[in-house]
């Protein structure tokens, strides 16, 4: 679980670094709203954790462009504000809940564990070496940098991933990613295999995509 912290207070951002690391999460700092939607639209987070003051963009401008994009991952915020009118408007602009400054660790680790409660099973994830693909955000992530595809070339990796440590037949792939159902030129996979592996920055001695001569492909961990 990867959670982004957008707070530019040092001593804060460290604590909290410090702290969920501790937990086992994998956490990442942005000290300004810029920085801080930047990294947020990456889609590389399962939650964000955002202060309501930060430096060029406010938390509850970063929450709102957040959420037009984002329907899903939760969103907290760290307030040292607490009238009414605040809350609400933090709320509005799409976040899950809030906590207020200064807060004890223990009750924020508690507010972030409600929040990606059932999370870890409903969503579908695959791996293959540096490669994390998630099903549902149609998203695929080389370490923490986004790589984009194309519909067929997601639909390809999510084949091959899914079908991991199996021999794909070439025949069986252009049934399933192609929805094609006789025989057809082939050729048309190497093209997509091609260009896949190009984004995927798989090299020859890195490919964790093996072609297996006249029969198809393996996707399998070096
Ligand atoms: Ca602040």
């Amino acid at each position: 679980m990867r959670i982004l912290v957008v707070e530019d207070e040092p001593g804060i951002s460290g604590f909290l670094k410090q702290g969920l690391e501790e937990e086992s999460f994998a956490v990442d700092v942005a000290e300004n709203g810029e920085k801080g939607l930047q990294h947020a639209l990456s889609g590389a987070y399962d939650l964000l954790l955002l202060d309501w003051m930060l430096p060029l963009k406010s938390g509850v401008e970063v929450c709102r462009e957040f959420r037009a994009r984002y329907a899903h991952t939760p969103v907290i915020f760290l307030t040292a504000k607490d009238t009414v009118e605040e809350t609400i408007a933090g709320l509005q602009s799409g976040a899950n809940d809030y906590i207020k400054k200064p807060f004890h660790f223990e009750e924020l680790l508690e507010r972030i564990r409600v929040q990606l409660r059932g999370k870890e099973v409903l969503e579908e994830k695959y791996t293959l070496g540096p490669i994390t693909l998630f099903t549902d955000r149609h998203l695929v992530l080389r370490g923490n940098e986004e790589v984009p595809l194309t519909q067929k070339e997601f639909a390809l990796l999510e084949y091959l991933m899914k079908n991991k440590n199996q021999i794909c037949r070439r025949t069986q792939i252009i049934e399933d990613v192609w929805d094609i159902h006789f025989e057809y030129n082939t050729g048309v996979i190497d093209v997509f295999m091609n260009s896949l592996r190009k984004k995927l920055q798989f090299t020859t001695s890195e490919d964790y995509i093996q072609t297996i001569r006249g029969i198809g492909y393996i996707a399998r961990e070096l």
